[in-house]
């Protein structure tokens, strides 16, 4: 009754993904999961396979994707399809590499939307305006989010 409705040809990134969420149900072209990075009572998370089958993550409670898939255990590299055919150590440098710089280009979209939070909240503390339970609490969601980013770009 609880097995995920996971289909037996599912691999790549996504069967991946689909093996380590919960609540897994069929959803027009993809599925929809429990989102492991927030408190996920109704099933917010959205996991579908791209054309080039990279696997599309999207938690509509607005969870970032790195979020999403360190909660995961995984990279954001895992999102990525190993391609089998370059499995030459060229191949694999430039796979590599191709993956490092999805990594970074997720890093910095963090990076900037985290920063600007902190910038309203430094100039509402430069004005002497105090900074209420909710700013706080997501100024410090905000520094943890930077510090994950700076793991991936260090
Ligand atoms: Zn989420």
């Amino acid at each position: 009754m609880s097995a995920p409705a996971v289909p037996h040809s599912s691999y790549g990134p996504v069967g991946v993904l689909l093996s380590r969420v919960e609540r897994v149900r069929k959803s027009g072209r993809g599925y929809t999961a429990r989102c492991p990075a927030h408190e996920d009572r109704s099933a917010s998370l959205s996991i579908a396979e791209g054309n080039d089958g990279r696997a599309l993550v999207k938690c509509f409670a607005g969870c970032e994707v790195l979020a999403v898939v360190r909660a995961l255990g995984l990279e954001v590299a895992d999102l990525f399809p190993q391609r089998v055919a370059d499995a030459t150590p060229e191949g694999r440098t430039a796979a590599r590499e191709a993956w490092r710089q999805s990594g970074w280009a997720a890093a910095l979209g963090v990076l900037a939307r985290e920063a600007s939070i902190v910038v309203i909240a430094a100039r509402a503390v430069a004005d002497g305006q105090p900074l209420g339970p909710d700013d706080h609490a997501r100024l410090l969601v905000a520094v943890e989010r930077i510090e994950g980013a700076r793991e991936v770009l260090a």
